[in-house]
């Protein structure tokens, strides 16, 4: 039987948790944790994303400030705000909603964010930290440190002697995934475009996460029986077909649920999970300004 990983009903367990601990926080030191999000420009996707993460951020009890830019601002200009951001005591997690226009240089813009705010988890600091294996202080970025949740909640068990095979090399999502399953005790095989024999490699995945970005590209009988999957991607299909457009991850899922043990679904798998864990990294930051171990 395979069991369909509800990253929904993980996410609500992961905020209700965050919020008891706000809660808490407040009460004891008056510290409300406080996010700043930062949007330039009017992309419609970002804004959604922009929305999504303001509400939840109000829901766990949070502030949650949105500096919304016009496109046409210059970098020096982001990067002023963003200084006043790290100076200023009562914020705790600044994030900037990439993409960035053209003329703004994103690398530059993540390596401003102050390393002990950057709830994203982008800064090279962070990155070092979890390349090192230092997780107690590190910012782990929110997608890959959600996929993990549901992975550990999936299995139930040590991931020592597992095999995981990642399926994208990126910054965001790719990289950090392996560090984790690493840092986790899996043995970890990251795939990427230039890597051979990708059907052979999947085969072989006790656990197997894809963050592509092409729908549907990993076959039903590239799972090995029993795999965890979990499906990063997200596609959008059928815009140019004049029908309805859906999402659809990087996996196929109807043939990929008959093989795996258990996986995610998209929509409702790892996507609430993103947004559940920058609410978790938001409300460390806020333990440690107050100068409290965040809750594990
Ligand atoms: P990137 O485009 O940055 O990276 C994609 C990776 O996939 C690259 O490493 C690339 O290899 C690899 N790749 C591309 N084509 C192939 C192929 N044919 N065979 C093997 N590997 C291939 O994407 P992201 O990591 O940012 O995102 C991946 C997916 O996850 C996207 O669908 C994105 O929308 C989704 N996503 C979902 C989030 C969520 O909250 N659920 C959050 C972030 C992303 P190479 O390096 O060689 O080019």
């Amino acid at each position: 039987m395979t069991t369909v990983i509800d990253g929904k009903a993980a996410a609500g367990d992961v905020v209700a948790k965050v919020k008891a601990a706000a809660e808490q926080l407040i009460c004891a030191t008056g510290v409300v944790p406080a996010i700043a999000v930062v949007i330039v420009g009017q992309d419609p996707a970002s804004q959604v994303y922009v929305s999504s993460k303001g509400r939840k951020a109000k829901e766990c009890g949070f502030r949650s400030i949105e500096h919304a830019l016009a496109a046409d601002i210059s970098e020096g200009e982001l990067i002023a705000l963003l200084e006043k951001l790290n100076a200023d005591p009562s914020i705790h997690g600044i994030l900037v909603q990439l993409p960035l226009p053209d003329h703004i240089d994103a690398g530059k813009i993540i390596q401003t964010i102050a390393a002990e705010k950057d709830v994203d988890g982008f800064h090279f600091i962070n990155v070092g930290k979890l390349g090192t294996g230092e997780l107690k202080t590190a910012f782990v970025p929110c997608t890959p440190a959600g996929s993990m949740l549901l992975i550990e909640r999936a299995l139930g068990r040590d991931l020592s002697g597992l095999n995981a095979v990642v399926v994208g090399r990126s910054n965001i999502v790719g990289k950090p995934m392996a560090n984790l399953l690493l840092n986790a005790n899996a043995t970890v095989t990251v795939a990427h475009s230039r890597t051979k024999d990708l059907a052979g490699l999947c085969r072989g995945a006790d656990i197997l996460v894809a963050a592509v970005g092409r729908p549907e590209m990993i076959k039903g009988d590239w799972v090995k029986r029993g795999a965890v999957v979990i499906d990063v991607g997200i596609n959008r299909v059928g815009e140019n077909a004049g029908g309805k457009s859906k999402l659809v991850g990087d996996v196929a899922y109807t043939e990929a649920a008959e093989r795996a043990g258990a996986i995610t679904p998209v929509p409702g798998g790892v996507g609430p999970m993103t947004i559940a864990l920058l609410m978790v990294n938001t409300l460390a930051s806020a333990y440690r300004a107050a100068g409290r171990m965040p809750p594990s």
